[in-house]
Parts: C-alpha cells; structure tokens; sequence
C-alpha cells in the first residue's frame, strides 16, 4: 500500500470521526495483510470494533447528562433487606416496558428505604437504552421553574422538562412548596401526561399530599394525571443508612473491646 492512500485512509478516518479504527489502524492492517485476511473479515472486524465503541461513548455520555446524584445500579440493592419491595415487579420495571408504554413509578417510604437508589437504578438503565433521562430532586425544580418564569421564559423551560423520556422527580414532600411552585409543577405533570414517563419518590404517603402542595385542588389535579398510568412501589422498612451506621458502631465498639481485652 502507497504511503499516499495509507495516509489518504487516515485523513478520511479523522474526518468520519472514526476513533477507534484511527488507534488501532497501525497494527490491525500489518497483521491482516500478514495472515492475509480476507477483506471482508476486515471490513467487518473494523466496523464491528468501530460501532461496539461509538455506542459505549453515547451510553456513556448519555448516563453523564442525566444529572444522577451517585451511580447506583440494581445488581448494588440488597432486595433481602427490604423484603416489602417485589422483585419482580422491580425487574418488570428493569425491561423498561414502561417507559415504551409512558407509564409513571413512584417510589414511596421512609428516608433511607432505597427510594433514590431505585429511581437512580431504573434511570440507569433508561439512559443505557438511549432514552433521554433527566433526574433532579424536587426542590431544585421548582427553585429553577420560579426562576425560569421570573426571566419571562417559563414555557422554553418547561418544554426542556417534558421532553426527557425519563425524568426522575426526587423527593417530593421533604421541604414545603408554596401555591405558586404547586402551580409550576403541575403544569409540568400537565405537560408530561401520556407523553413520557415520569418517575417520583416520596418520603409522603399521598394522603398527605394535599399539605405538600399547599392546596387541595392542585394537589388532586397532580396526583389525578399522576396516578392515572402508574405503578406505586411502597417500601415499608428499616433505613439502610441507619444499618449501615448499625454496622460501623458494633465494628468500633469490637475495636474498644479488643483494646480493652488487651489491657486487662
Ligand atoms: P432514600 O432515597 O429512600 O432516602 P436511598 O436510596 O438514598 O434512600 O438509600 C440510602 C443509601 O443506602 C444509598 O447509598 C443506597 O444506595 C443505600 N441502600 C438503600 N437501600 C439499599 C438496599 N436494599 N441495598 C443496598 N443499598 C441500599
Ligand atoms: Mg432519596
């Protein structure tokens, strides 16, 4: 091969944006032209090698966006420990059926139950099929909402939020919201209603949902599209942050006592 075309093919390789065929060109050609491979098997192999990284990079990048707050998946939840929850509705879930079907979750419990691990997990896995998934906890909304309809550009900002094909709404019910933030979010629900799917967790049962949103009749509104299309996962449980510590205090206090032993 002519030191031009062999150049030429670099160029055309920068130019296509083709990464990792421009990595291991070098090598890959001096071998197949060794074994004498045959240019089909070539071909395939580079595009093969060349496709498999693009879409790593997309899922990548993909999850990067989504704004997770920590990256947790599935296989990391103890489902032992949470016996209330059922994992195979949770797997259900994990097929992402409902997302082609626009269906919401929400994740309902205590702190420290698994709520955001779970939203997180199936956000994931969103994210890894190349749906548009967005997550953002319930406070930072609304905080962004107001300030988007202060700056005169409320329905630029509530479209950006109805497009993701996921968007995971993180605790809602943990600070109080105002009338005016109610409103915003309803019209988001409002907006996402039968279009995407919309994933929420809640330290708040939905009876109480009438004080978190400040006014019976939004409240009602919300949970009415909310709930039309939807799978509720109630966790009843301990909090794993609280087993967690459990744990690190006996290891702290075996510590003390084998010290102590020592000494006595
Ligand atoms: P919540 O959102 O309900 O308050 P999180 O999902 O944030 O709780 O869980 C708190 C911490 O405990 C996180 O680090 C999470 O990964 C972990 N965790 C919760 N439940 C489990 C579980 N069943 N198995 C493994 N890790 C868990
Ligand atoms: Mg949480």
């Amino acid at each position: 091969m002519s030191e031009i075309t062999y150049e030429r093919i670099k160029t055309n390789l920068q130019a296509l944006n083709m990464k990792n065929t421009l990595t291991i060109i070098d090598n890959y050609l001096e071998q197949a032209i060794h074994n004498k491979t045959n240019i089909v098997d070539v071909l395939d192999h580079i595009l093969m090698q060349e496709a498999g990284t693009k879409k790593k990079r997309a899922v990548e990048s993909q999850i990067q966006m989504s704004g997770f707050p920590f990256k947790k998946t599935l296989d990391q939840f103890d489902f032992s420990f949470q016996p209330s929850i059922d994992k195979n509705q949770i797997l259900e879930l994990a097929t992402m059926r409902f997302v082609e079907n626009k269906e919401n979750v929400v994740f309902l419990g205590t702190p420290g139950v698994g709520k955001t691990h779970l939203a997180v997990a199936l956000g994931m896995i969103a994210a890894q099929n190349r749906y548009s998934t967005y997550y953002i906890n319930c406070h930072q909304l609304i905080a962004q909402l107001n300030k988007a309809h202060f700056e005169n550009r409320l329905q630029e900002r509530l479209k950006t939020f109805a497009k993701y094909k996921v968007l995971i709404i993180d605790e809602i019910g943990y600070l109080p919201m105002d009338i005016q933030g109610a409103n915003l979010f309803f019209q988001l629900i409002a907006k996402r209603y039968e279009k995407n799917t919309t994933i929420l967790t809640s330290n708040k049962a939905f009876s109480a949902w009438n004080e978190v949103f400040s006014d019976i009749t939004i409240a009602s509104a919300i949970l009415d599209r909310i709930l039309h299309h939807c799978q509720v996962v109630s966790i009843k449980g301990e909090s794993y942050r609280l087993k967690e510590r459990k744990e690190v205090m006996k290891q702290k206090q075996q510590i003390v006592n084998t010290l102590f032993d020592k000494q006595a």
